[in-house]
């Protein structure tokens, strides 16, 4: 009898207290994620800390994200305060494990400055400077994995001719766009790496974060620049709400204008897993595919 009560209460012990779950490397969004599984073999397992749809600016870690970066073995982030709200926890994390930003391969000159010492976090709608980021992060996962050093610097080199190529093929495809078509507006500051990259003069409503507050005079302003470049179409983004999208649509129409809604753009988060969007290339396309149809 006692035997038995012994076996169910440790049974009951067991299914109670889950063990901390162990995670290998955890990326702070599916960005990042992406670029790691590119890079990385398949055996080595990575975890995207924030789903799809979901905006970085504002995560706040909950408790199990909390377990998570600390059973993280490294832990990769974009920098430049793309994960606002983070910064701290991921500052003590990086005091017992790396912590890698992505953002720290690009030097002074590539970034686009919104203030005194800050820069806009958005780099990886620019392939070719996202290229340059994956390469470095190449190096960098070679030398935590030593046993995997020539299969990552492999499919690193091969990921990064992909980016290359994908940029090439869109600045391709840009050449019949003449310059004065070349405009669009979006929810938030999400597009001006990808706007230098591909000469295409971008607006967003909201600011680089999309925790700053947008006035009337930013409504208005932005309202200006669709009917001065005659925009047919605006883009919500699938990680902000679109109301603030809805309400420029409405400011355009009280201006004697109109301006369609399009499919909303991936700025800050990719796509489902299982989708072609669930990857940094997939997404391109898709958001290529919307922009380059704006245009017409
Ligand atoms: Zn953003």
């Amino acid at each position: 009898m006692n035997k038995v009560i012994t076996v169910i209460f440790s049974l009951a012990l067991f299914t109670g207290c889950h063990p901390p779950e162990k995670v290998e490397l955890l990326a702070t969004t599916s960005v990042l994620a992406d670029a790691a599984r590119q890079i990385l073999p398949e055996s080595v397992e990575v975890t995207a800390l924030m789903q799809s749809n979901i905006d970085p600016h504002s995560y706040k870690p909950v408790e199990s994200d909390v377990a998570k970066l600390q059973n993280a073995k490294i832990i990769l982030h974009n920098g430049l305060h793309l994960e606002g709200k983070m910064t701290d926890i991921l500052e003590k994390m990086g005091q017992n494990k790396p912590v890698y930003a992505m953002s720290s391969s690009l030097r002074l000159p590539d970034l686009i400055e919104t203030g005194a010492n800050s820069y806009d976090p958005h780099i990886w709608f620019d392939l070719n400077l996202w290229a340059r980021c994956v390469e470095q992060l190449g190096g960098f996962l070679a030398l935590q994995y030593p046993e995997h050093t020539n299969e990552i610097n492999k499919r690193t080199v091969v990921y990064v001719n992909n980016l290359r190529q994908e940029h090439t093929r869109f600045a391709t495809l840009l050449m019949k766009v003449p310059d004065s078509l070349r405009a669009m507006v979006t929810a938030h500051d999400a597009f001006s790496y990808f706007g230098r990259a591909y000469e295409i003069d971008v607006r967003g409503l909201q600011g680089v974060s999309t925790a700053a507050e947008f006035g009337v005079r930013d409504m208005r302003a932005t309202a200006e620049f669709i009917l001065q470049r005659g925009l047919h179409t605006v883009f919500a983004e699938t990680s902000v709400n679109p109301k603030s999208i809805e309400a420029l649509q409405e400011a355009v129409a009280q201006k004697g204008g109109a301006v369609r809604i399009g499919l909303p753009l991936y700025s800050d988060a990719l796509g489902n897993e299982g989708t072609k969007e669930a990857t940094l290339i997939g997404a391109f396309r898709y958001n290529a595919l919307q922009i380059l149809t704006s245009f017409e």
